[in-house]
């Protein structure tokens, strides 16, 4: 599904990615772990298409097609989406047109028809219920006033609502407590399928616990250090991202 090589990218004139190569095919889920400024959201943003991140060198391929060459509607009409790190409020904006805004402009790029209303809302409520989202976020604007974890878990509803067919969730776990945390779990969890890929940028085990990854993957200073497979992030959490520093300075 997801094919990226040799991916090099700037923000301005700071290299932050330094050749990042990585493999994911449909069905699975792979984590993207690693300390913070290793590059995680960067690599985040470049693969959903955001202007300020340049590519100098490597290719990405979606689906067989040349991802770079897409402009960001185009990306997200083929089915690549993105949650953010920081959610973004749209005041004035409400919830529910948003998401139906999206959605229609999705299946237009498709040649789908427009949805029927009722049954979008119906559809919605329903996946609503799944997140216990309380349903008066509908009518507010897009995440405008909504606590850390309603932003979180409406990130996970637009990701329900829109079904994607390559997510990218930047640490959508990130200030969640333990039950809302098993939520936005359980709600990624009912969007996997062997069709659908993931890619988990987080810095805790503990969403893996819920969420068990196919793959691990360690970034650092903007490459990939270490890949493997789910015991990966167990290691991590108990090691640390430096097992191997010296733990005092007469270690030198
Ligand atoms: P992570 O998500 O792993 O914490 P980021 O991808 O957000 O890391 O950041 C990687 C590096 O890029 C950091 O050094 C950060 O300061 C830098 N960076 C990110 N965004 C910008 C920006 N808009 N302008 C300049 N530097 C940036
Ligand atoms: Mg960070
Ligand atoms: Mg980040």
């Amino acid at each position: 599904m997801l094919s990226i090589k040799d991916l090099t990218v700037r923000i301005e004139d700071k290299l932050i990615l330094q050749g990042i190569n990585l493999e994911v095919a449909a069905g699975e889920v792979h984590a993207i772990m690693g300390p913070n400024g290793s590059g995680k959201s960067t690599l985040a943003q470049t693969l959903a298409g955001h202007p300020d991140y340049h590519v100098c060198q490597g290719q990405v391929s979606y689906q067989g097609k040349d991802l770079l060459s897409l402009n960001v509607e185009q990306r997200a009409g083929a089915g690549v989406f993105l949650a953010f790190q920081y959610p973004v409020e749209i005041p004035g904006v409400s919830n529910i047109h948003f998401l139906k805004s999206a959605l229609n402009s999705l299946r237009k790029q498709r040649g789908e028809p427009e949805l029927d209303a009722f049954d979008f809302l119906t559809d919605v409520k329903q996946k609503m219920a799944q997140m216990q989202m309380e349903e008066a976020l509908l009518y507010r604007g897009v995440n405008e006033g909504f606590s850390g974890g309603e932003k979180k878990s409406n990130e996970i509803l637009q990701l329900l609502v829109l079904e994607p067919q390559l997510a990218i969730l930047d640490e959508t776990d990130s200030g969640l407590d333990i039950d809302a945390l098993k939520r936005v779990a359980a709600g990624v969890n009912a969007f996997r399928s062997p069709e659908r890929a993931l890619i988990l940028v987080t810095h805790y085990q503990r969403l893996l616990e819920y969420l068990v990854p196919d793959r691990v993957h360690v970034l650092q200073d903007g490459r990939i250090i270490r890949s493997g497979g789910p015991e990966l992030a167990l290691e991590l959490e108990q090691q640390g991202y430096a097992p191997n520093q010296p733990e005092t300075i007469t270690d030198l």
